[in-house]
């Protein structure tokens, strides 16, 4: 218990908070928290795991971890089990943000509460609380950073301009590129960032005609490896490309490698979130221009905060009562504050603070 012991001494006071009927059951010994990740083959999934999963042993809680291999039926089934295994509550960071209404049904049913992890749940009464980091202002610092490196604000341009977005079944992808298009889209208007490749995104609604489903590095790869084949012939050049996310990022570099682009000469500028390892390589290479680093483990205090909470009957601490909106209900939310980093503050921000070794870096 001290782990998690430790973490809610040092809760500070709150804005908003609610208090919650307790988690049913009445079963004895540690209650059961099931923990529902989507897919091992994204770092961040695996640390957000093992961090949350050791939290709650630690405070004395019976854990099942699954991770569901991007595959929505397989995390149905995950949940089907972990209900019938009687566990109290849920944490669920889905695929599918529209997909789990059903299941969850079953879950309310048995009294069981539901917190979704970083992604909201939609269309559903029985999302009991959301905690997440800011999507919205992910995407801003994406779209801050670059009208502040290419000197937008100082009337400089015009400059290429290529967009992605995530994936189309994740609620967090709109909220990631309407923060930055809400920043860029007055500098395209102005024809001072100019699309080669004609993505048509007149409004933020049009986000999925740029989206990588399923958030695959091979395929934003072939995305760009597209676009840089059809449009940017007789030496045009892209200026600056808008990446959600690392695992985009990566492929996206892969792609500008493979076409002759060279670090410190005519690489663009290039967009991330996460800090993962190979992308926080590729910072330090001059390879990816920044990232927004949500560190994690916070996620994880904040959610096993939560779990204790809820458990014991006491309030829940939230900080967001307005903003989440999952079609049926706002759903109370916990927004963590993400983090820009580049090359200058790899050490200090990611090293420092123990997120990762210097060594792993090879710093
Ligand atoms: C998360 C991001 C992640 C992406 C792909 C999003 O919902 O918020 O951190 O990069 O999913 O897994």
């Amino acid at each position: 218990a001290t782990a998690l012991a430790a973490l809610l001494a040092t809760t500070s006071a709150c804005s908003e908070t609610r208090k919650d009927d307790n988690t049913g059951g009445g079963d004895s010994g540690p209650a059961l928290v099931g923990i529902a990740m989507p897919t091992r083959s994204l770092e961040r999934w695996n640390n957000d795991g093992a961090h949350l999963e050791d939290l709650l042993k630690k405070a004395g809680y019976k854990t099942s971890l699954q991770y569901a291999d991007n595959k929505v039926d397989q995390q149905i089934t995950q949940l089907q089990n972990m209900i019938n295994d009687k566990a109290k509550i849920l944490v669920i960071a889905s695929i599918d943000g529209t997909a789990l209404a059903p299941v969850l049904q079953q879950a309310a049913d048995k009294k069981v509460k539901v917190i979704a992890y970083d992604r909201l749940i939609n269309q559903s009464p029985n999302v009991d609380y959301y905690a997440t980091f800011d999507n919205y202002k992910v995407g801003q610092l994406q779209g801050q950073f670059i009208v502040s490196k290419l000197g937008l604000d100082g009337g400089k341009g015009p400059f290429n301009l290529e967009p992605f977005a995530g994936s189309s079944d994740d609620n967090n992808a709109k909220f990631f590129f309407a923060g930055a298009w809400d920043v860029l889209k007055q500098y395209v208007d102005s024809g001072k960032l100019v699309i080669p490749s004609g993505k048509k995104l007149a409004s933020n609604d049009d986000w999925k005609t740029v989206s990588i489903n399923g958030w695959k590095t091979d395929a934003a790869q072939a995305e760009m490896d597209n676009r840089l084949n059809s449009f940017y012939t007789g030496g045009k050049k892209v200026d600056v490309v808008l990446s959600p996310n690392d695992s985009l990022a990566l492929g996206i570099a892969q792609s500008l490698d493979s076409h002759g682009y060279k670090p410190g000469a005519d690489w663009p500028l290039l967009t991330g979130q996460d800090a993962d390892l190979a992308n926080t390589k590729n910072i330090l290479a001059g390879k990816q221009s920044m990232t927004v680093w949500k560190d994690t483990r916070t996620l994880g205090d904040q959610v096993a905060k939560m779990v204790d909470s809820i458990s014991k009957g006491s309030t829940v601490e939230t900080n967001d009562t307005k903003t989440y909106n999952n079609g049926v209900k706002v759903v109370p939310s916990y927004l963590l504050p993400p983090v820009v980093v580049t090359k200058d503050d790899v050490k200090s921000k990611l090293v420092d603070s123990g997120f990762f070794k210097a060594s792993d870096l090879g710093l």
